[in-house]
């Protein structure tokens, strides 16, 4: 992000000033070997002391257990949608899924080839997704092979702020869009895979973290490339593997530690979202936030005008002033502010101070 912009592009996102300023100091000479990390052979010392490196930090910050395989894998979550059942679901079994929103909708359909998926829950109300459900809503059965929830619904603007208990069947989640946004306990989950391009670095790198007894008796007639078990037995190097995106997660990882990790992370977060979500209760009559408040997004908040044809004006006057990314998904419409670790106070600081102006200079 430049300095007179503020981007709150969905993904891919804002990736933090310094990781970048680290990559064009870096480019042309990684770690003092003459040649740029693009030019690495992926087998080589070089690259593998990065990789390793930045699994470790993964490792550190989310308080991974040694019971966990940190994989690194290509297809963004969207190919995990299909990878996930296709390796863990065996004839006559089936998993549970909590359909919160359009990404979740897509884990469902995509994965339906691979066996059956049976909807536990759905916030789908009147075509839309406007709350997470609550714990008596979502039909478990004692027998699926695991349960999968969305824990940030990125174009909807809601999230999980806490978990489903799901007794003896393992939980698994998309995180795309908050992982490393907040605390989580990662013993709770069985696999956790999330695309790169939100929270962690650049499109192109997905993580995938899966306790390794989730893959006992795990599918073998899938192709290595995408079997969990070959992927983690070859640490994440079966193949060529984008090499320059795992050293743009390496920088991003870094900052966030230099910067208290976690933890202050999820202060941060909390702090930006509670300056728009702020504006946006303290106008009540001119901004709308569309679901449950509860339920409200820290990541990517929503909201409406009192018309379209505002909002069109918002969107547009907005990207002039140097806020670009706000236009809601087109599924949705509205506007949308997405606001991930990179995203600076004073930028979303900056945009409200903007936004009150505009409500004030545009009277209904
Ligand atoms: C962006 C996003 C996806 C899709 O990610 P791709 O990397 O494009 O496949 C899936 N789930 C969630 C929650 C997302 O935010």
């Amino acid at each position: 992000m430049s300095k007179n912009v503020v981007n709150f592009n969905a993904g891919p996102a804002t990736l933090p000033r310094p990781a970048l300023e680290r990559a064009q100091a870096e480019l042309l000479d990684f770690a003092g070997t003459g040649i740029s990390v693009l030019e690495h052979s992926h087998r080589g010392k070089d690259y593998e002391a990065l990789h390793d490196h930045t699994i470790s930090l993964l490792r550190k910050l989310m308080g991974i257990g040694d019971d966990y395989h940190v994989l690194f894998m290509q297809g963004g979550a969207t190919a995990q949608f299909a990878l996930l059942p296709m390796n863990v679901l065996r004839p006559g079994e089936s998993a549970d899924y909590v359909v919160t929103g359009s990404w979740s909708k897509k884990a469902l359909s995509e994965g339906k080839p691979y066996g059956t998926l049976r909807v536990a829950a759905t916030t789908e109300e009147g075509g839309s997704f406007k709350r997470i459900p609550k714990q008596d809503e979502i039909d478990l059965d004692a027998n699926a092979r695991y349960v999968h929830i969305t824990t940030n619904n990125t174009i909807m603007g809601t999230q999980w702020h806490w978990l489903p208990e799901t007794g003896d069947v393992p939980l698994v989640a998309d995180m795309s869009s908050d992982i490393l946004s907040t605390p989580i306990d990662v013993s709770k989950f069985d696999l956790i895979y999330a695309g790169a391009q939100k929270n962690i670095g650049p499109a192109g790198v997905t993580i995938v973290i899966v306790k390794k007894s989730f893959l006992d008796g795990a599918n073998t007639n899938v192709a290595k490339v995408f079997q969990y078990a070959e992927v983690a037995k070859a640490n994440s190097l079966l193949n060529t593997i984008p090499t320059f995106g795992v050293y743009l997660v390496r920088n991003v990882l870094e900052y966030l530690d230099e910067r208290g990790g976690v933890p202050a992370m999820a202060e941060h977060n909390r702090s930006k979202a509670a300056l728009l979500y702020d504006a946006i209760d303290e106008n009540s009559t001119y901004f709308a936030c569309p679901v449950a408040k509860e339920d409200r997004s820290l990541m990517n908040p929503v909201f409406r005008l009192p018309t379209e044809e505002l909002e069109a004006k918002m969107i547009a006057e907005a990207t002039e002033a140097g806020f670009i990314g706000i236009k809601g998904h087109r599924s949705v419409g509205g506007l949308r502010v997405s606001m991930y670790n990179a995203m600076t106070l004073e930028g979303v600081q900056r945009f409200v101070d903007w936004m009150k102006e505009f409500a004030r200079a545009n009277p209904v």
